[in-house]
């Protein structure tokens, strides 16, 4: 292990899963699963055609009952298990592959498919089956779940714990971003202004490559395994 680096964040996106068969956001035709993010991915579409968005949604949840983690995922818990520094695993994935994988050190920043929000009361609630619009909440009663994504224009959750780690770290990686999504795109300079080392693994080059010292390209299950062996050595 080197010894110049303890505190680890690692920063993930829809690319760590495209192996385990779930779809990217912008495929090459720029769309998720067929469909505009403003349609499917902010407070207007909701409000607008809350069916349309529940259904989204309930196909999403739906397609987590037939894929399983890849060896990226494995990697990223052997490496939650074993590293004896801070680390933290910052997602911006809505999937439950890192935690099926094992991983507990785990930030769902953009929330999670298998949750259901109640936009009453902000209780959130484990949601494993169709999420259909008008459902009650447990909490207050009133018929506001939604699901529990985090949307554009919306706070993505525990702001205060990433930054936290951002600003401890002496390490920053990220895997399988676009870097397009902010405020996760400038985690990497938050990183890089006290020192951390950066590193991005990704299939092609993003929009935030240059705010990388390193760039490995190729796929998430190959370049992660590998990642982790050398932290480990
Ligand atoms: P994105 O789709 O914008 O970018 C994916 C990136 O992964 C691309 O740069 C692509 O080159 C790379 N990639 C594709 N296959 C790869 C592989 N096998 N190995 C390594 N890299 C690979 O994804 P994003 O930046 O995460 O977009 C953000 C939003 O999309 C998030 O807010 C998230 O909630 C949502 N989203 C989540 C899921 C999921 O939970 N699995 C899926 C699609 C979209
Ligand atoms: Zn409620």
């Amino acid at each position: 292990m080197n010894p110049d680096i303890r505190n680890i964040v690692i920063l993930t996106g829809a690319g760590i899963s495209a192996e385990s068969g779930l779809a990217t956001f912008r495929g090459p035709d720029g769309l998720w699963e067929g469909h505009r993010v403003e349609d499917v991915c902010t407070p207007e579409a909701l409000s607008r055609d809350p069916l349309l968005v529940h259904r989204f949604y309930d196909e999403r949840r739906a397609k987590l009952t037939e894929v399983v983690p890849n060896p990226a995922h494995e990697a990223l818990a052997m490496l939650d298990h074993a590293w004896p520094g801070d680390l933290l695993i910052v997602t911006q994935n809505v999937d439950d592959l890192h935690e099926r994988a094992g991983a507990r050190r785990l930030i769902h920043m953009h929330g999670e498919l298998r949750s259901a929000l109640c936009a009453a009361c902000g209780k959130a609630m484990p949601w494993e089956k169709a999420l259909p619009s008008g459902s009650i909440c447990d909490g207050c009663g009133k018929a506001a779940l939604r699901p529990d994504i985090v949307f554009f224009g919306e706070m993505p959750y525990q702001m205060d714990a990433i930054d936290t780690a951002l600003r401890r770290a002496d390490m920053f990686v990220s895997i399988g971003t676009s870097g397009a999504v902010y405020p996760a795109a400038g985690f990497v300079q938050t990183a890089a202004h006290v020192g951390a080392r950066t590193l991005e693994l990704n299939l092609d080059p993003s929009a935030g490559s240059i705010y990388f010292e390193e760039t490995r390209l190729g796929a998430a299950s190959l370049l992660v395994p590998e990642m982790v062996r050398d932290l480990l050595a």
